[in-house]
């Protein structure tokens, strides 16, 4: 289903304050809500405050709310994460009509591998709850494979409410070729707005490919949903700060950006702009900044570079396109830098075997 016919279907159920069609959303943690909260405010995305502290951080700057504003309670990711098969909590459903959010999430629990049981749980759950209600479903990664993602989509449909994915996995989600194929045909054949939840670089392909909107996360733990015995990125003792380098549409982790830069520093005979970057928060600069800057002007820079590739996206081929550019600026830096680094799953997965 093309974005377009998403939202005419979705226009009963979307009477929030913004249309969420064709929107880029960046997903920030609650308690750092006011430290991100102008993040790509000049852009035309929107932000997702998550967590169980999302709707006391939204209301707090409800007066701020100038785009689209979604509240996460991400109880799938709590500890002790309750199944699917748990009660909505009416009073966070309420919360956020109260507070115009764009859609209404619903505060899901889990869907485990073959857990058809949580996933109809939650559908019937979100139908009766109202309108403009979208079904949160935080998925084992199993439900896109055969046979379950066919049996998701028919669940999705049959309910006829809109669903926001949340993808769970250890490192990519969407780095794998079954994964993103599940995914298109998800998006393909689901009569219902399709957003997605914990996202990173994919989510401009999901958009590409029919989904409504992504929202993309600020930190690591907000790019995708860990396993329950992994909450988060392994801990090795500094957290990792991680900025997009804008040709290789990476997110690399700042010390590798640094050694890409100190290659650049030994040598006087080989090109240096692939470690400089001309977005609205760099400004031109060098990225060996990212390894000392403040999280907020790290976040600045990857939304803005986001924005840049999202307006650049606008179909699966120029998604295709993107991704070819980028693992050509691979090839690049082995010839040139020889930095023999290997391009991120995704962009392999989201390719057709010809373009590879
Ligand atoms: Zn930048």
């Amino acid at each position: 289903m093309s974005t377009t016919d998403a939202s005419k279907r979705s226009g009963d159920r979307d009477r929030g304050r913004f249309d969420l069609t064709n929107r880029l959303l960046t997903q920030v943690p609650a308690d750092r809500a006011g430290e991100f909260w102008s993040i790509g405010a000049d852009g035309d995305g929107g932000i997702v405050v998550s967590g169980a502290e999302a709707l006391i951080a939204a209301f707090g700057r409800v007066r701020e709310m100038t785009r689209p504003v979604l509240a996460d309670r991400r109880r799938y990711a709590a500890n002790n994460r309750p199944r699917g098969t748990v009660r909505f909590d009416p009073c966070w459903l309420e919360s956020q009509r109260e507070l115009n959010t764009a859609t209404v999430l619903t505060d899901s629990g889990y869907i485990g591998e073959g857990d058809q049981e949580a996933l109809v749980a939650i559908l019937e759950q979100a139908a009766r709850a109202g309108d403009n209600v979208c079904a949160v479903l935080p998925l084992h990664i199993s439900w896109l494979a055969d046979p379950g993602v066919k049996l998701l989509t028919g669940e999705v449909n049959q309910h006829e409410v809109p669903v926001a994915l949340v993808l769970e996995h250890a490192r990519d989600p969407l780095g794998t070729r079954y994964a993103v194929s599940g995914l298109k045909d998800l998006l393909s054949q689901t009569q219902v707005p399709v957003g997605l939840l914990c996202t990173d670089i994919s989510g401009l392909g999901a958009i590409a490919h029919g989904a409504m909107w992504a929202a993309v996360g600020v930190t690591s733990a907000l790019r995708h949903l860990y396993p329950a015995d992994r909450k988060g990125p392994p801990f090795t003792g500094v957290r990792a700060r991680h900025a997009i380098v804008p040709r290789l549409m990476t997110f690399m982790n700042v010390e590798r950006i640094a050694e890409g830069w100190a290659q650049v520093q030994r040598r006087d005979d080989v090109d240096e702009n692939m470690w400089r970057c001309y977005c609205v928060e760099c400004g031109n600069r060098t990225m060996d900044r990212f390894a000392a800057c403040t999280d907020l002007s790290l976040a600045a820079h990857n939304i803005s570079i986001l924005d840049d590739l999202h307006q650049q996206i606008t179909s699966p081929a120029s998604w295709e396109r993107a991704i070819s550019d980028a693992l050509g600026w691979y090839h690049w830096i082995q010839n040139e830098y020889h930095l023999t680094w290997d391009p991120p799953a995704f962009m392999n997965a989201w390719l057709p075997r010809s373009r590879r």
